[in-house]
């Protein structure tokens, strides 16, 4: 164990809460690098979802009888700790979708519908994953609209000037990404939300990268949506927040439609819930939301001032480590950044890379990681990528760094 991880922040007391962390791949322990695509779940979260499966599953806000109550009554109380981690002023701002893609569809499709019409323009950046730009592109086809983009320079840091030439009198809204999943990069979303709202111009973030890393203040950032997964903050799989300004999700119209959604129904005409549910059709998934509470106790247990940085020491470390690496390059390197590293090596083809890493024990990620325009502006195809989390440790980045050398004299 290195010093640091002594004095700064008990990484080896977090691990243990990793059920999952304590395996061997291919003869090796296991070394996650892979925590942008997912993260990795605490026993707390394990336990709760296990727990309400075996004792009380029930749907929600159906039933009279005890379980359905009570089923009911957990799940509005993690929108709340949603709510509050997120510092909305109304769980009506709170909507669960499946993820962050369901999240932005949402936005983009019922947006679209209310505001959007023929000419007007939308702006996205050069750095969105694709779920924040495919759903622009159709909403943009359907409406004839535009979509403009914002560009980066080689560093991977947003051309803000050019930003602001963008915005014309026909910008309906700005879509961009809070922290970029290939990159890194922490862009500075409240200059951009200033900036769109001097012209009355909504913003939603992609909070995907960022929700797990940093705090997140909607109403300190401004914006007027900001979309995550539950996934990517140790919660789990199928759950997503739209957080969305009052204002705006009581003028839009629902999304997707049957049960929950609706106020009263008749062959003719149908009247809508109150908000949150007109933008919650069906069954959701409420054991996952009460996962996510949980998951959510759990890091603001291990405080996000000691998880950041701790986080900004790997991100340091692996820095260097790779650095030291001969042919190999860093892509995406922002003043503000989070620990995702992406990363290409002369002549060794990512895949074959990653295939090797794996047999060690090492799980990155190669490819494109749905950012395709960033890989076309640097010109080559995708990257390996390691991204880290607060369960990660130095030794883990020396290793990394040692068989990346040993791939290195291989090729
Ligand atoms: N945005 C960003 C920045 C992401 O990294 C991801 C997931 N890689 C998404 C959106 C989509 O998240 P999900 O697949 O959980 O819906």
């Amino acid at each position: 164990m290195n010093n640091h991880e002594k004095s700064s922040f008990n990484v080896i007391e977090i691990r243990k809460d990793f059920p999952i962390l304590n395996q061997q791949v291919h003869g090796c322990p296991l070394i996650y690098f892979d925590n942008a695509a997912t993260t990795q779940k605490p026993k707390a979260v394990i336990d709760i979802v296990n727990k309400l499966h075996t004792e009380c599953n029930s749907n929600v806000h159906r039933g009279v009888h005890g379980l359905s109550v009570q089923m009911t009554e957990m799940y509005e109380i993690a929108r709340t700790k949603i709510k509050n981690y997120l510092n909305a002023q109304s769980e009506k701002e709170i909507i669960f979708t499946a993820g962050a893609t369901a999240a932005i569809n949402l936005a983009a499709f019922s947006f679209g519908e209310a505001y959007i019409k023929e000419g007007d323009e939308i702006i996205v950046s050069e750095m969105e994953h694709h779920s924040n730009l495919i759903p622009w592109q159709i909403i943009c086809q359907r409406k004839r609209a535009h979509l403009k983009m914002i560009p980066f320079d080689d560093n991977g840091e947003l051309l803000l000037d050019e930003y602001e030439r963008l915005i014309t009198d026909k910008t309906k809204l700005v879509a961009v990404v809070h922290v970029s999943n290939s990159l890194g990069t922490i862009n500075p979303i409240k200059k951009i939300v200033t900036v769109a709202h001097a012209k009355g111009i909504p913003v939603l973030v992609d909070g995907a990268q960022a929700i797990a890393h940093q705090k997140v203040d909607v109403q300190d950032l401004d914006c007027d949506f900001y979309a995550f997964s539950g996934h990517k903050i140790y919660g789990p799989t199928g759950t997503g927040i739209l957080y969305g300004k009052e204002r705006w999700l009581a003028e839009m119209p629902p999304y997707q439609s049957g049960g929950d959604m609706i106020d009263h129904v008749t062959f003719e005409k149908t009247t809508y819930n109150e908000l949150p549910f007109k933008f919650e059709a069906g069954t959701p998934n409420y054991i996952g939301f009460i996962g996510l509470g949980a998951a959510i106790d759990y890091l603001t247990s291990l405080g996000l001032d000691a998880v950041e940085s701790y986080e900004r020491t790997l991100l340091d470390y692996a820095t260097d480590k790779l650095n030291a690496v001969k042919g190999l390059k860093i892509y995406g390197n922002a003043k503000d950044k989070i620990c995702n590293l992406s990363f290409s090596m002369d002549n060794i083809p990512s895949y074959d890379a990653g295939i090797l890493l794996d047999n060690a024990g090492i799980a990155v990620r190669v490819g494109h990681h749905c950012t395709q325009p960033i890989w076309t502006h640097y010109g080559i195809e995708g990257t390996i990528r390691a991204s880290l989390a607060p369960y990660n440790t130095m030794d883990e980045i020396d290793i990394l760094g040692e068989q990346l050398q040993k791939i290195q004299g291989m090729f």
